[in-house]
């Protein structure tokens, strides 16, 4: 049910049907009534404005005299078109509530006075009552339904009624108008609400349709963009390279030809060489991170011997541990199986993870190098008894340019790119690569690489 209702269309479809549903179900049910009520009311007074009409022929003694024979044919002739307004019983009552003409003769005589409706009638009032004809007192209407009983008020000029006269609708005969009506009212309205939702619907995918065309038109132009921006970084750092590395070369041969040199002039100078080495491997990390970016980054698997370029890079650190008096230990046995990997890709990997690991430890400090076999790979760890890094550290060790707030790691200069090369170029040898750390007491990054089970 959640996979069905996951596209905007489907949300809209339901929503729509929901609330359209819900409005219609009000609607229908309150005009209903409506409706009904409305038949109702105007039923009542067509039959008591024929009444009031009607019941001037009726000469006032009428209403005193208890003589049947001599009313019938009078109040006959009075009331002779209620059956064809759906009037099924009459009774004419006179002042004290004694019936004194029905079309029931069984009712002639009798006295109904307490009736409430009958008592407000007599006081100068239409009365009506809905009942229904199951009711022991309407043992002469069964059959009809429900009944309403309009009790309508004789004046004949005089100021209180002279008697009341009470007729018996039955409601049922109505109730096929009642249902036409609430059908076409129903039906107009289900119509109009599917064509109010079809136009909504249309509207909404027509909508949802140029929402889509703004998106990929805006994702096609940062596409661009940040297409523009690689290529521009590419080609900024390419060009600085040369000029960068004709510097390092230079720096050298004069720090080399001016070895007697005393004072400032040779410090100064080494200043603009470490300077220039910060320079030199900025654009380098940033090349290769353009690289990546760009597609351009080649990556050429074949099977490596691993413990070879680990030697080679750890005797290239070997001065720089050396510096800060820090031991490195290459626990890796003799002979390595063979992983699959690009050689100096590998070596930029095991560059970058010991040279943090000499960079971020403290003097005196230990680099212990390890590996096991683990199904299909080979798992190399570089752990140091450096600085360590916290948790939330370790959350953002891989990220471009990030850097720990670390002030120990600040006094250190560095790019924020190393980490994330490597592990792009890990993962680009079709490897994995991790750390566990605590901060004060030392990390140990690992990778894992596949091993390759055939000679180079
Ligand atoms: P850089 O060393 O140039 O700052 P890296 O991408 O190599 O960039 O490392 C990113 C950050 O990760 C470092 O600035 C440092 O805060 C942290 N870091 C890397 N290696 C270690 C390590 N061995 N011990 C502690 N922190 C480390």
């Amino acid at each position: 049910m959640r996979n069905l209702l996951q596209k905007p269309e489907q949300q809209f479809l339901v929503l729509t049907i929901c609330i359209l549903g819900l409005i219609g179900i009000i609607l229908n049910t309150s005009l209903s009534s409506l409706i009904k009520d409305n038949f109702i009311t105007s039923r009542v007074e067509t039959i008591s404005s024929y009444l009031n009409r009607n019941s001037s022929k009726i000469p006032p003694q009428a209403f005193s005299s208890s003589d049947y024979q001599a009313n019938k044919p009078i109040f006959e002739e009075a009331l002779k078109a209620l059956a064809d307004l759906g009037v099924v019983r009459v009774k004419v009552y006179n002042q004290k509530g004694v019936v004194v003409y029905s079309d029931e003769p069984k009712l002639i005589g009798e006295n109904f006075s307490g009736s409430e409706e009958l008592e407000e009638a007599l006081k100068g009032q239409v009365e009506t009552e809905i009942s229904e004809t199951v009711k022991k007192e309407h043992s002469f209407e069964r059959g009809y339904g429900q009944l309403m009983e309009i009790y309508t008020p004789v004046f004949l000029g005089r100021k209180e009624p002279i008697g009341v006269i009470e007729a018996y609708y039955a409601i049922d005969s109505l109730n096929w108008q009642i249902k036409r009506t609430q059908i076409f009212i129903g039906g107009t309205l289900t119509l109009s609400f599917v064509a109010l939702f079809l136009g909504l619907f249309w509207m909404f995918k027509r909508a949802s349709k140029q929402v889509d065309l703004i998106h990929s038109r805006e994702s096609e132009k940062l596409r661009e963009i940040s297409r523009l921006k690689d290529e521009f970084v590419f080609v900024a750092a390419h060009e600085l390279r040369t000029p960068v590395t004709a510097i390092k070369a230079y720096a050298s041969m004069v720090l080399e030809e001016s070895k007697n040199l005393k004072g400032t002039v040779k410090s100064d100078l080494k200043m603009i060489q470490t300077a220039n080495n910060v320079l030199l491997e900025l654009i380098n990390d940033l090349l290769e991170v353009a690289r990546g970016a760009a597609g351009k980054l080649q990556v050429n698997v074949t099977s490596q011997d691993m413990k070879k370029i680990l030697s080679y890079v750890l005797g290239q650190l070997q001065p720089l541990a050396k510096e800060k008096n820090i031991s490195l230990n290459d626990l890796t046995p003799q002979p390595l199986p063979l992983v699959l990997a690009d050689q100096d890709k590998l070596k930029e990997v095991f560059l970058n993870l010991l040279s943090n690991a000499i960079k971020y430890n403290h003097t005196g400090g230990k680099i212990t190098i390890s590996c096991k076999e683990e199904e299909d790979f080979l798992v190399v760890s570089v752990k140091d008894t450096g600085i360590g890094l916290s948790s939330e550290d370790k959350k953002h060790i891989f990220e471009r340019f990030w850097r720990s707030e670390n002030s120990f790691v600040r006094q250190n200069t560095g790019t924020g790119l190393g980490l994330f090369i490597t592990k792009e170029l890990v993962e680009r040898m079709g490897g994995k690569i991790w750390v566990e750390s605590e901060e004060n007491k030392g990390s140990n990054f690992s990778f894992k690489l596949k091993t390759g089970r055939f000679k180079k």
